[in-house]
């Protein structure tokens, strides 16, 4: 028997010790649809933030950077009526948001967009954060955007989501935890320390501004991964100085068009790791940008063993896209 259930639920797998979220909800996301919804916004939630050239404003007939909650959410606030507790060790249901950051240009993505309105989707991120970050059973607050089918995307249209999640998850806890043992080792931020090396390196290091680098890691995850960090120590996202959101848009617009230049297939994510919401002290932390371009499948051995092939050096990656 199907269950007719829609609620979003959080279930844990005891062997793995993974969390899933199982959300039926999404299984109506319309794909390819004729008419773009994010266009002309008819039947789409009430915007929760709206700019039109660089200012916030009230009237959403005219917009250039808009946020909505997302008609299909993997997680709603509403239920924060309901409950937050957790029914058993294995399974959580959980108030949230979703929310999505559209650029009003249907056939622009980021690399052809100009710095002053790329500069606007940060403007986004940073203010939603600040407001959802105020709801306490938010712990940590994922922004990403995906960018062509290949990617994920539903929408050829350009947006970002935000999904707030009432706990941290597994790789971020780990790159957190490998960044305090580092700083009570060393009394030095193991980001920084990265980003020292690569800039006197040189080797890896594909792009540089006044207060951002993008660089390939040494050890990637994703063949041509980069991965764009605040060159001085900002464990906030949130944080964020208005230059350094010019600077961001900046290198994120030209890293996206190197894929485009260099890469013949240029689908791709970029995600954001930033600092909790759970009241610990995360300021040994450095947030950062990881950006992928969606080239190549993933075989068996990479979904088994959570451990990529990468044929080749990372170095190398970096010349290619220099
Ligand atoms: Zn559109
Ligand atoms: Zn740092």
């Amino acid at each position: 028997m199907i269950n007719k259930k829609k609620d979003t639920e959080l279930r844990n797998n005891l062997l793995s010790g993974d969390w899933v979220i199982i959300a039926p909800a999404r299984s109506n996301v319309p794909r390819g649809n004729n008419e773009c919804p994010f266009c002309s916004l008819k039947d789409q939630e009430e915007p929760v933030l709206i700019y039109n050239n660089g200012k916030v404003v009230n009237d959403k007939t005219k917009w250039t950077t808009i946020v909505i909650p997302n008609k299909y959410p993997v997680f709603t606030p509403f239920a924060n009526e309901c409950s937050s507790e957790k029914e058993s060790c294995f399974k959580m249901r959980t108030p949230g948001h979703h929310e999505l950051v559209i650029t009003s240009n249907h056939d622009k993505n980021i690399s052809e967009l100009p710095i002053k309105r790329i500069k606007e989707i940060f403007d986004c991120y940073q203010s939603r954060i600040q407001i959802l970050k105020k709801n306490k059973l938010v712990k940590y607050i994922s922004i990403f955007q995906n960018c062509g089918e290949k990617a994920g995307a539903s929408q050829k249209h350009p947006h970002s989501q935000i999904i707030t999640i009432p706990f941290i998850d597994k790789e971020l806890q780990m790159i957190i935890s490998n960044s305090k043992d580092y700083f009570e080792r060393n009394n030095k931020c193991l980001h920084c320390e990265i980003i020292e090396r690569e800039i006197r390196d040189k080797q890896r290091l594909v792009l540089e501004n006044n207060t951002f680098i993008a660089y390939v890691p040494y050890a990637p995850k994703f063949t041509f991964q980069i991965i764009i960090a605040p060159k001085k120590h900002r464990s906030l996202f949130e944080d964020i100085a208005e230059e350094e959101k010019i600077d961001l848009a900046d290198i994120l617009k030209k890293a996206i068009n190197k894929y485009k230049k260099k890469l013949n297939d240029y689908a791709y994510n970029f995600f954001i790791y930033n600092s909790p919401n759970d009241n610990k002290d995360h300021s040994f932390f450095h947030w950062y940008l990881i950006l992928i371009p969606r080239i190549g499948y993933m075989g068996g051995f990479e979904v088994g063993a959570n451990m990529e092939i990468i044929t080749r050096y990372p170095e190398d990656q970096a010349k290619i896209l220099k």
